[in-house]
């Protein structure tokens, strides 16, 4: 099988070009090309011929192919569905005062089953690799012609439910010879499996971490959320604060508003209580529409009360900026939309 180079870190690159019979130097200019933007072999022009021929027979640039791109005029959030040999998926790029974001996605389809979440409705297909999540983020930048300089895991799939890939993904994302991105402007977001938190903790305490939370009763929350049966709040807000006592690193609570299910005064009261204390923030989300669940969101008026409600209560919290609604690129509105034929 022909190597992703995507998926290879610089001292990976530099070996392999050492097994092709070249100097290992050879291979860091390969990861330079490629991380400068270049598509093909042909494009890598200081490279002997003879060597970009042997890199064709062994290796390819895993970029996906853009399938599909949505431009959200009102605020130049662009969705793209990107399809790999057999799997499409979608990103999303968001344009911020501090820089330009892509949400990534980390597997196709996925395994939670959240009633109120879109990408699980097409169920499972498969785990993405690094690489192919390294290929969203140059995907991106090519059709965009813009710079991607922050990440959010928070596209489609469980990232802690791949975790070696996601990992290999953070640390390449970090490679000072390729995209160079600081620890700091990267987030993964996990609906709460906590011995992967844990580990991540200790993996990459300057990554941020993002928890979906929703609900904070056992039987709401597993209603909502299936993997609250096997990892249950009382466990998870523990973990939660070890996280940052350990790190030393805020965390980020997702609140997405359903309206009636989660947004009564009693509900925010109680999610006060379970909070007050911890180094975090909370991120409401008034939920975005999946025709399929029958959910509606808070509007936004009762949404901006709730975070007075809260950060008066000693609790930070801020309204999500809604970002790509018009083309069903918003939280929770991924999803498979097609599967692909094999090549
Ligand atoms: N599996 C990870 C990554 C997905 S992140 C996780 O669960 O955290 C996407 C965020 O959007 C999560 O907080 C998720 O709970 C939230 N979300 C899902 N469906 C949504 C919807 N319809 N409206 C608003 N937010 C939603």
């Amino acid at each position: 099988m022909k190597q992703d180079l995507l998926d290879l870190t610089i001292e990976e690159m530099k070996s392999f070009a050492a097994a092709l019979g070249e100097k290992p130097y050879r291979g860091k200019q390969v990861f330079q090309w490629i991380y400068r933007g270049a598509a093909g072999f042909e494009e890598m022009t200081d490279l002997p011929k003879a060597f970009r021929a042997r890199l064709a027979e062994e290796a390819f640039i895993g970029l996906p192919e853009v399938l599909e791109e949505q431009v959200d005029p009102a605020d130049g959030t662009r969705k793209f569905l990107f399809g790999y040999p057999d799997a499409a998926v979608e990103s999303v790029f968001m344009k911020y005062s501090y820089g330009n974001s892509l949400c990534v996605s980390s597997q196709v389809g996925c395994k939670m089953g959240c009633a109120f979440c879109a990408s699980a409705l097409g169920g499972f297909q498969r785990d993405l690799t690094a690489g192919e999540m390294m290929g969203q983020v140059l995907a991106a930048q090519r059709a965009s012609g813009q710079e991607i300089n922050h990440i959010v895991i928070m596209g489609m799939g469980e990232p802690f439910d791949n975790y070696e890939n996601v990992s290999r993904f953070l640390r390449l994302l970090h490679e000072p010879a390729g995209k160079n991105m600081s620890w700091r402007h990267i987030t993964v977001s996990t609906s709460g499996i906590i011995p992967v938190m844990k580990r991540f903790g200790e993996d990459f305490p300057q990554v941020s971490l993002a928890v979906s939370l929703h609900r904070i009763d056992d039987e709401d929350r597993s209603r909502l959320m299936p993997v609250n049966r096997s990892y249950p709040v009382g466990d998870l807000l523990e973990a939660a604060r070890e996280y940052t006592e350990k790190t030393g690193r805020r965390i980020t609570f997702e609140y997405a508003l359903i309206r009636g299910e989660n947004d009564r005064p009693e509900d925010i009261e109680g999610l006060t209580r379970a909070l007050r204390g911890m180094l975090c923030h909370v991120n409401l989300i008034p939920l975005n529409k999946v025709e399929e669940t029958g959910l509606e969101g808070t509007d936004r008026r009762r949404a901006g009360q709730i975070a007075d409600q809260l950060a008066k209560a000693g609790v930070p919290a801020t309204v999500r900026r809604e970002l790509g609604r018009s083309i069903d690129g918003a939280c929770g509105q991924l999803r498979l939309r097609r599967g692909r034929e094999p090549r």
